[in-house]
């Protein structure tokens, strides 16, 4: 059995390294000011640089203007651009969901019109799905579009909307009959975010920061051609929009979460213990937890290429990516709530960068948002259900 890439990927590798290398650095160096991990104008900065040098589009088909790389090339791409420390973009939803959902579902009208506003970045999208009353149960949704001549009325009102408050476009899921059961009468649009009736109110999280939204729509009207697919065939897209999303999602997340694991050892060797020495060498139960989440992220690493090995064989991720997410979000909580114990005082100053403390102040802003990871794309309880039923054969309840 071979676990890793094959050794053309592997010379591919080093020739993307080459790339990030000679660029990233001299990139981060003209950045005035410095760049903060989670900052919203520099994390679009870098994704407009690494589009306008021609990556992005890599998995989409050529005539597109895609790379039309394989998922491995790609998988290659994402943990070439996290090894290197760069953030993650500001654009991922119109990258790594709406594209590949427009290439597959889209008329070549909308191809034309949307595809190279995502590849350039000239496009910000968010994604309108989740409401006060549908999050886990996305089809009870209820946001209503009516059509009226040559346009649809939308009304309603979306949640957790990320990056709502910078997006220039929004995907929509809204329910265009009523009287159709939940899942069928549920139709996906494009909708402008510029168009009057569209307000946005921004949602302050505990971290400080507000990087998602509240979304309402009053009587807003969005074209006739802003339908993707046809009138209540909606679900498909959606369903099929998740399992892009679940493509390449954990790869930088992955890396991410190794190079964490060091930091965190780095932590634990700079913290010194009342009785003499660092935390890491006086506390036998500090080195247990480090040494559970390098397992943790050695397991993540090889389910990942178990994930792209099943994807090039027989298409997207089904049940196992459940496990993934999971083991994922709750080891990250894991490794920030080790961190956490080991600032000790130090985290009560609070997730704020530029302050006394920056380095504690990253770890409390993680510890902070991890909360958060067990709840998005699909809570714990529900990936537990999903493997309840679809791995392991119980029943449904
Ligand atoms: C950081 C972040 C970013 C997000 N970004 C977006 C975005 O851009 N666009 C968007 O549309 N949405 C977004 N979301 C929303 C996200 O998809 C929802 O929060 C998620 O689907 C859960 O829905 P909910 O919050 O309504 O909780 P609910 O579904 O109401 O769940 C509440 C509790 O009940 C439990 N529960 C629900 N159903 C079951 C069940 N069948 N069995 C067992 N337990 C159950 C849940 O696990 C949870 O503990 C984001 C969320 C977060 C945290």
């Amino acid at each position: 059995m071979q676990v890793g890439y094959s050794a053309e990927d592997e010379a591919f590798r080093l020739t993307l390294r080459e790339w990030f290398e000679s660029h990233y650095p001299r990139f981060k160096a003209s950045w005035p000011g410095t760049p903060d991990p989670n900052e919203l104008g520099w994390r679009r900065a870098w994704e407009d640089y690494v589009c306008q040098a021609g990556w992005s589009g890599l998995g989409w088909p050529a005539q597109y203007g895609g790379k039309a790389w394989p998922l491995t090339r790609q998988a290659i791409f994402h943990e070439e651009q996290a090894r290197i420390g760069a953030p993650l973009g500001v654009n991922i939803i119109g990258h790594g969901i709406l594209g590949p959902t427009l290439v597959h579902f889209a008329s070549e009208a909308q191809k034309a019109r949307f595809l190279p506003g995502i590849l350039s970045n000239r496009e910000i999208w968010c994604q309108g799905y989740s409401e006060p009353g549908a999050g886990s149960d996305l089809a009870a949704l209820a946001t209503r579009a009516e059509r009226r001549g040559d346009h649809y009325v939308l009304n309603g009102h979306k949640v957790w909307t990320s990056f709502a408050h910078i997006a220039d476009w929004c995907f929509v899921l809204a329910r265009t009959d009523a009287s159709a059961q939940r899942h069928k009468g549920i139709s996906f649009f494009l909708v402008d975010m510029k168009s009057p009736g569209v307000r946005v109110e921004p949602i302050r999280q505990i971290t400080g920061e507000a990087d998602f939204n509240e979304v309402f729509f009053e009587d807003v009207q969005v074209p006739l051609d802003a339908l993707v697919g046809e009138e209540n065939g909606g679900w498909r897209l959606a369903m099929a929009a998740a399992s892009f999303e679940r493509g390449t999602y954990f790869i930088p997340r992955q890396v991410r979460f190794a190079q964490e694991v060091q930091a965190l050892k780095a932590l634990a060797a700079d913290t010194p213990r009342p009785g003499g020495g660092s935390a890491l060498q006086a506390d036998p139960h500090l080195r247990r937890g480090i040494a559970r989440l390098a397992a943790d992220s050695h397991v993540l690493k090889l389910k990942g290429l178990r994930a792209l090995t099943n994807a090039l064989r027989s298409g997207p991720p089904g049940a196992e990516g459940s496990s993934t997410k999971l083991q994922w979000s709750e080891s990250h909580q894991k490794m920030m709530n080790i961190a956490t114990e080991l600032l000790g005082e130090r985290a009560l100053a609070g997730p704020e960068p530029g302050g006394r403390d920056p380095r504690a102040a990253l770890w409390t802003r993680d510890y902070l948002w991890t909360r958060a990871e067990t709840i998005l794309a699909g809570t714990s309880e529900v990936q537990r259900n999903i493997l309840a039923e679809q791995m392991l054969g119980l029943p449904k309840n």
